[in-house]
């Protein structure tokens, strides 16, 4: 992985003559700032001004042109974070006549994705904000491939998990401060700006208390995929498929722990009724004391996986279908309003299952008054909101990053009361699926009815019957699905409410509610597997 980009590999000459003639061109997808990735050729970059220049020229072109809403309030978001006001991308325009008084430019000849990371030393934040974005906006755009450039320019250094982010390309990714070592103006050929926000699945607060997104757009399928990816690239083999009785066998559970803050105060005596109570084996990781890929490794066998509230359960996403995820949570934190794992887990065909315990005692909680307040600390509070924290027994719902009283209570350690844990896990793991036999589900759709139609005839003045019949979906005859039905929905037309039915055939005669000389609007649907459902068909007018 080399440093340097070969200016070798382009015609220096050919390039120049290309900039100055074509300037920058940029198209983009997207119709709002926060769901924009742009493309540019020759978009360049002065690493004195620290900006981003479109160089103006007869050729070159941009689009969306937005004049001045460019700024309102900005073209793009950088990072994935919806709408963060640090994360803006925009540029300035030149000329390309000023080309021949600046300083002359070095050309970056590989397709470059350009973007700020959130919080490269946060796992949660570096999974969730950068690698899974960054790995599936590479797959929306063809030409960003295992030579891809990765450009960072959110000004951070490496962070603690560098090597991640190493493993998107086969080129060593560029931060900012290393721009200047190019030279005063680099113009990246091609490129691309700003991130996919389709994989991500919560929103950290910023506006309104956190949450799951509203609109989540990713399944288990899209994250499972970018998982084995991953795991390919660090030479980990899952043991899926054939495998031996003994490691049919050797099921165990991981313990994740935080050994700087945030501390299980009872660890081994967790550990120990865990081993009791499910008869397997345990292991323990921590950040701070496995490398990552290990980490990985262990969690990819695991049935089920422990661990105190925070960015390392991220890694569950590594979990084999069935397991389980058991997250704590310090006294006076709701598990409801702290929910970026659960969602996780709930993720439909995740195929993981979830319990969140919680301390609900005070005296086997310790707190840290005394610490800055990032850990947690209150000392610089006044006396009367210490005291307000201190006697609250949960914090309330707020807004992120630095509620005192919320950083309070999420550091505290904890000693775990064992019985209440194994009472909440009682209940999941007894109707665990077997681990090793968990497939995924289907997720084939049925496709619309066809050739729907309706046939009525009146009895009596009071009296009318409705037939519906309809043909299979066109895709059920390549399927073998375990259960076939259908919905039909009757309204009568002028009304605003509708009968719904399950049927299990291709047609049905209506009589109840049925009136004679009557207009009916009927809908016809397939359902596989009582959770699938298809299109409606055209609507049916039926009149009696
Ligand atoms: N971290 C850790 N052990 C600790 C404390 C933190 O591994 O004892 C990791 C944690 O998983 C995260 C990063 O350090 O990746 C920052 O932790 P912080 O408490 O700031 O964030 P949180 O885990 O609450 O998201």
């Amino acid at each position: 992985q080399s440093q340097e980009l070969s200016q070798a590999r382009i015609d220096y000459h050919a390039a120049l003559l290309a900039l100055q003639e074509h300037g920058t061109r940029m198209v983009c997808t997207g119709k709002m700032h926060t769901d924009r990735i742009c493309r540019f050729d020759y978009l360049c970059y002065c690493t004195e001004a620290e900006e981003f220049v479109f160089f103006h020229s007869n050729s070159s072109f941009m689009l969306p042109n937005l004049g001045p809403r460019r700024f309102q309030p900005a073209l793009l978001d950088l990072s994935s974070v919806e709408d963060h006001n640090t994360q803006y991308f925009n540029f300035l325009e030149l000329p390309a006549a000023a080309l021949k008084f600046m300083p002359k430019p070095v050309f970056v000849p590989d397709v470059t994705l350009i973007l700020n990371r959130f919080n490269p030393d946060n796992l949660m934040h570096v999974f969730h904000d950068d690698l899974l974005p960054i790995f599936y906006t590479m797959r929306q755009y063809s030409d960003l491939d295992d030579e891809a450039r990765l450009v960072f320019m959110e000004g951070w250094g490496e962070g603690a998990h560098f090597d991640l982010y190493r493993l998107l390309s086969n080129k060593q990714p560029l931060l900012k401060e290393q721009l200047r070592n190019f030279g005063k103006l680099m113009c990246f050929t091609k490129s691309y700006v700003g991130l996919s926000k389709m994989t991500t699945w919560y929103q950290y607060g910023f506006v309104q208390p956190q949450g799951p997104k509203a609109n989540i757009l990713v399944s288990g399928n899209e994250i499972r995929q970018f998982a084995s990816s991953l795991m390919e690239k660090l030479n980990i083999t899952t043991r899926g498929g054939e495998e031996s009785a003994a490691e049919e066998k050797d099921e165990y559970f991981v313990v994740f722990s935080r050994s700087i803050n945030r501390l299980i105060l009872n660890e081994a005596e967790l550990i120990l009724a865990l081993v009791q109570e499910f008869q397997m084996r345990a292991v323990t990781v921590s950040l701070e004391e496995q490398n990552f890929p290990r980490i990985v490794k262990v969690i990819s066998g695991a049935s089920i996986l422990v661990s105190m509230h925070g960015a390392q359960l991220v890694s569950s996403l590594f979990l084999p279908r069935g397991a389980v995820v058991v997250e704590l949570f310090p006294y006076a934190v709701n598990p409801e309003q702290y929910t970026p794992y659960k969602t996780l887990a709930s993720l439909p065909g995740m195929d993981l299952q979830y319990v969140a315990w919680r301390n609900m005692v005070e005296e086997n909680s310790v707190a840290y008054p005394e610490r800055p307040w990032e850990q947690g600390g209150i000392a610089h509070l006044d006396k009367e909101e210490q005291d307000h924290i201190l006697t609250s027994k949960e914090v309330p719902r707020h807004l992120c990053c630095r509620n005192p009283e919320w950083l309070y209570r999420i550091y505290q350690d904890t000693i775990v009361d064992i019985p209440s844990l194994l009472e909440a896990l009682r209940a999941i793991v007894k109707t665990r699926p077997n681990l090793k036999k968990a497939k995924p589900a289907s997720t084939v759709h049925p496709g619309r009815v066809r050739e729907p139609q309706c046939q009525t005839s009146v009895q009596a003045t009071n009296e009318a019957k409705l037939t519906v019949s309809w043909q299979i979906p066109w895709n059920l005859k390549y399927l073998k699905v375990r259960e076939v039905k259908y919905e039909v929905w009757i309204q009568e037309q002028g009304e605003n409410t509708y009968m719904p039915y399950i049927l299990p055939h291709q047609n049905y005669t209506f009589s109840e509610n049925i009136k004679p000389f009557t207009t009916y609007l009927v809908w016809v649907r397939c359902i596989f597997n009582k959770n699938l459902l298809g299109p409606f068909a055209d609507v049916l007018m039926c009149r009696t």
